[in-house]
């Protein structure tokens, strides 16, 4: 069947080896949506999760009982006080810049103690200059470099005993960066740590990328608030669009005074028929996930037979779904993104090229053959084009259409066939 579709037999062969070769990381996987899917249950039935929730509201969007609930069901879910989910956060992007500008003020400095934050935060936070960044209102930024992979849990002690930060961001997923993905356990060292010596400060996470990946969750771990978008883990490849911020009620309170108007808050919003799709997405999250990993895991063990360097090994412990394949060579990394275009559900006659995509720095080669634009828990691969010639691939809606892709995107980098 795969030969029918333009695969050889090389990398047929190559894909069987390597399937047997993970049947430890799969059943761990198993248990992981297990555990998972029972909590996305237990929450449903604990808010009586009915028909009447699946209604939409318009205009102003007062009392809209479908959002008003699922922000209580992602709260249960993520382990959190309060959780605000909206379709009107356009990207993780924005739900991360209205929570920055939720919690800062005017003389407020922000710390970044992952290093420099993904990508489009640069003009939000003003390390790139616009004239509606934080810093463009009299917020400063700081930032601790992450060492081997870890805090610098000892520059950081020293750092925030001497000045008061307002907020200290997190960002787990390593984005376009060649370090690794932070977990829970590191998260909770390092919170303890500002909490005893600063608990005044916000701690607020970027959590893209780890939803279901494992077990607790940053709020879980002394977190006030964490981010995450639902075109990726939360959204099951359902939700259309938005993002979520839960977390500290307070802080909550905050972000939704923020995102729509002082005195209106959370209150407005209309949920214009998306609550079904995201009580739905929210439903089949931890089975997409899982097929991610799954995709995730195989494509590492694939390219590591092959040769190439992949980060995570196929056997390491995993934070998120993004999986890193490094090429070393401009043309490989092109040539397997195009691959996972052509094996794409959506426009798998597209061919991607790198382009100035907005909110980046160099070019970025794309490929997203998706339903949902730009939703990257479907099979999708990208990397910015400067050495090493990283590829991030990411997503998959089910392991049998994931591995396909990953296949004919092997396929398409292998240059001897024979
Ligand atoms: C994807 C991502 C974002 C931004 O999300 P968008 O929805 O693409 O705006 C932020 N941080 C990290 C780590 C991400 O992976």
């Amino acid at each position: 069947m795969y030969e029918e579709i333009g695969i050889h037999e090389k990398t047929i062969q190559l894909m069987k080896e390597a399937e047997q070769e993970i049947q430890l990381q799969w059943r761990e996987i198993d248990q992981l949506q297990e555990q998972n899917s029972l909590k996305v249950l237990a929450s449903f039935h604990k808010h009586h999760i009915s028909e009447a929730h699946f209604n939409e509201t318009t205009g102003y969007g007062y009392n809209d009982l479908g959002r008003d609930t699922i922000e209580k069901v992602f709260a249960d879910v993520l382990g959190s006080e309060d959780a605000i989910v909206r379709g009107q956060f356009i990207s993780g992007t924005h739900a991360l810049t209205v929570t920055l500008f939720a919690c800062l003020r005017p003389g407020d400095t922000m710390l970044s103690i992952s290093g420099k934050p993904y990508d489009t935060l640069d003009e939000v936070i003003g390390i790139v200059e616009n004239p509606s960044s934080l810093k463009s209102f009299g917020i400063e930024y700081e930032q601790i470099d992450l060492v081997d992979n870890d805090f610098d849990y000892s520059k950081i002690e020293k750092v925030i005993s001497q000045k008061f930060y307002k907020l200290i961001e997190i960002q787990r997923s390593k984005g376009y960066s060649t370090r690794k993905s932070l977990s829970i356990e590191q998260l909770e060292k390092v919170i303890a740590l500002i909490k005893k010596v600063s608990p005044e400060t916000i701690v607020m996470v970027d959590n893209c990328y780890c939803e279901f990946v494992e077990t607790k969750t940053p709020t879980e771990v002394g977190a006030d608030l964490m981010v995450g978008s639902l075109i990726k883990n939360l959204g099951g490849g359902i939700a259309p669009n938005g993002a979520y911020v839960a977390g500290k009620k307070k802080c909550v309170e905050l972000v939704g005074e923020r995102l729509t108007c002082p005195g209106e808050g959370r209150e407005v919003g209309p949920s214009l028929g998306m609550n079904k799709r995201l009580l739905q997405g929210l439903f089949f999250a931890p089975s997409v996930v899982a097929s991610s990993l799954k995709t995730a895991v195989l494509t590492s063990r694939m390219l590591e037979k092959l040769g190439f360097e992949a980060e995570p090994k196929f056997d390491a412990k995993r934070v998120d779904i993004v999986q890193n394949i490094v090429f070393n060579d401009k043309e490989k990394l092109i040539k397997y993104c195009q691959g996972i275009q052509s094996a794409s559900p959506i426009d798998s006659n597209a061919i991607p090229e790198a382009w100035d995509m907005p909110g980046y720095t160099d070019q970025v080669i794309m490929a997203a053959g998706t339903f949902t634009q730009g939703s990257s828990i479907e099979l999708s691969c990208d990397g910015p084009i400067r050495p090493p010639y990283i590829a991030y691939q990411q997503g998959g809606l089910t392991y049998d259409y994931g591995k396909l892709g990953v296949m004919k995107a092997i396929d398409n980098i292998i240059e001897d066939h024979g």
